[in-house]
């Protein structure tokens, strides 16, 4: 009875030319410089170098047991989510990408559980496309947690989460995108501040958005990165919403009375801000994440939950186990 991880990436160790596959313009490449390595590439420009625990499900199990991770759930990498291509491309690509996650994940069914991507830009293709992906093996979907300068309270977005609520599908919501300056080009800025903030920014339109006033408590849905800024800073939101209730105060509650509508993962590394997720969301809406296999992810999976020692046996069952089964509707 190990842990389940919500929160890792694949990348295919090859995928077909999309500029002739699906249209002409600039995509992600890979150049295999190795059986072990390879370097994605957004035409001349190296973007990430990633190894074979991207596609390799031997390795990954491997990694797994040394973790003591019995599931992982298995997301694509946001990078390929293609959002700003036409609806009509982002479809082509997301079958393809969908397709290999299986491949990935079939050698080992009951512990790699694939998650698809949807091409969110058109709503009503992301819902056609989360169907076939769910028919034909996928558990769950991951989305960016926003297209272009739409967010999660877009009536499109919100389209598909009432899709998703409907039909049983969990929804897990990955920062990506962020906002671009040279302020925040210097020391990966824009994943040190840029991706927490665009979580908190989402959690906050769904909030302000009605959104959860709208779709129903039914809907599983989880952030990545501890839900980002969200949890420090809910004491100054719902500040903002009592005491400028002309500016912001559209949610039919506070939004503290919304906490438990999401869940997010723990990989926030310090047991103090875990312990302030806890503290803020309570036990039931927190389950381990790593961001496995990337460098910014944890190691060992779930080491944060062990080194928390506010936490007792059963609140860390619920945290490796528990809650994730829930959210997978398992
Ligand atoms: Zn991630």
């Amino acid at each position: 009875m190990g842990t389940i991880d919500v929160h890792t990436h694949f990348v295919p160790s090859a995928w077909p030319d999309l500029s002739t596959q699906v249209g002409p313009g600039l995509w992600p490449t890979l150049r295999v410089d190795s059986e072990r390595d390879a370097m994605i590439m957004l035409g001349e420009t190296e973007f990430r170098r990633i190894g074979d625990d991207c596609w390799d499900a031997s390795v990954r199990l491997a990694d797994m047991d040394a973790d003591g991770v019995e599931m992982q759930v298995v997301s694509p990498t946001p990078l390929f989510f293609s959002y700003d291509k036409s609806g009509d491309e982002a479809v082509k690509v997301a079958r393809i990408f969908n397709d290999l996650a299986l491949e990935i994940c079939a050698p080992a069914p009951e512990r790699l559980i694939p998650f698809a991507q949807v091409p969110l830009q058109d709503p009503d293709a992301a819902c056609a496309e989360a169907d076939r992906a769910l028919a034909s093996g996928h558990a769950g979907v991951e989305i960016g947690n926003h297209v272009g300068d739409r967010d999660l309270d877009d009536e499109g977005m919100v389209m598909f989460l009432q899709h998703c609520a409907d039909n049983d599908i969990p929804v897990f919501v990955h920062p990506w995108d962020m906002p671009g300056s040279p302020r925040l080009d210097r020391w990966m800025a824009r994943w040190l501040t840029g991706m927490p903030a665009e979580t908190h920014l989402s959690i906050i339109a769904m909030i302000l958005g009605g959104v959860f006033d709208r779709v129903p408590p039914t809907l599983r849905l989880a952030f990545a990165h501890g839900g980002g800024s969200f949890a420090f800073w809910l004491g100054r939101f719902e500040n903002a919403w009592l005491q400028r209730p002309d500016l912001i105060g559209v949610s039919e509650r506070p939004p503290s009375a919304y906490l438990d509508r999401f869940s997010v993962d723990s990989v926030v590394f310090d047991p103090v801000a875990l312990r302030a997720l806890v503290e803020t969301l309570g036990t039931s809406q927190v389950m381990v994440g790593s961001d496995y296999p990337y460098p910014l992810g944890e190691r060992p999976v779930g080491s944060v939950v062990d080194r928390a020692d506010f936490l007792d046996e059963a609140q860390k069952r619920a945290i490796r186990r528990d809650n994730a089964l829930r959210f997978l509707g398992r």
